[in-house]
């Protein structure tokens, strides 16, 4: 425990202080991410938005509170999840920067090795680097985006992200429910190929940003929640992260 609580300190402060892209410079707080180091799971979003860039605090504003009320309506406590973005730092709108906007490939790319770093912190068991399965909620399309093209370089991903940055393979997606009219939560189970022994369940749910705007006609906040339900519900069938073996092995 000592050794993740070490890492993910360096982990922040590496976060704090970096100046690889441009959205450094326009950052108020660079927001690394907070809560439990034995997670149930392990919560994904995009990026920071004003509320957040404003706290140094992922998920507080608008969209944060959807998100959170859904995962209590859940039984699960906030403060049991690990929650972060893939993109550490906010991305503005260049003709109106009091708006947010989704990340670049170019700021996932430096980015992206903060999160792998948390992940795999994530996934050890404070004594060592033990083999664990890692429960991931992506929240969002950019958070999906992350896993989907770190793990899919014959997609097209490996010019974007060097193999030595990734070094995930993904190795089957498997549909959770069939496919309706609220979407269809997926798993991805994933594991390093450059000898890194984590396997990840990636479950993706829209960005509750997108709810907030309408859902496309389609996802309500009664559909988010109801999808939170059985996402939730399978993610901590197997136990909490800490306790789950890595399937097959
Ligand atoms: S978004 Fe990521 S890569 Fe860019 S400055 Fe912030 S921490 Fe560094």
């Amino acid at each position: 425990m000592k050794r993740r609580e070490e890492e993910m300190d360096r982990i922040r402060e590496s976060v704090a202080g970096c100046a690889a892209c441009a959205l450094a410079q326009s950052r108020t707080f660079a927001v690394p991410g907070e809560g439990s180091l034995t997670p149930k799971f392990v919560l994904v979003g995009e990026a920071p938005g004003k509320d957040e860039d404003a706290c140094g605090r992922p998920f507080v504003g608008r969209c944060g509170k959807v998100l959170r009320t859904a995962l209590e309506a859940c039984q699960v406590d906030p403060d049991d999840v690990f929650i972060c973005n893939a993109v550490k730092c906010r991305p503005s709108r260049p003709d109106n920067p009091m708006k947010d906007r989704p990340p670049e490939i170019g700021e996932m790319r430096p980015c992206s090795g903060f999160l792998r770093r948390q992940l795999l912190c994530l996934a050890g068991d404070g004594s060592g680097w033990a083999r664990r399965t890692v429960p991931v909620l992506a929240v969002g399309r950019t958070a999906l985006r992350w896993f989907v093209e770190f793990a899919a370089p014959e997609a097209g991903a490996a010019a974007r992200f060097p193999r030595t940055e990734s070094g995930w393979k993904l190795l089957s997606v498997t549909s959770l429910v069939e496919a309706s009219a609220s979407g269809a939560p997926n798993v991805f189970r994933m594991e390093g190929d450059d000898g890194t022994p984590v396997r990840f369940e990636v479950y993706p749910i829209w960005h509750p940003g997108y709810v907030l705007n309408g859902g496309g006609g389609r996802v309500t906040r009664g559909v988010f929640a109801g999808t939170m339900r059985t996402i939730v519900g399978r993610m901590l069938a197997e136990g909490p992260l800490a306790e789950r073996p890595l399937a097959g092995a």
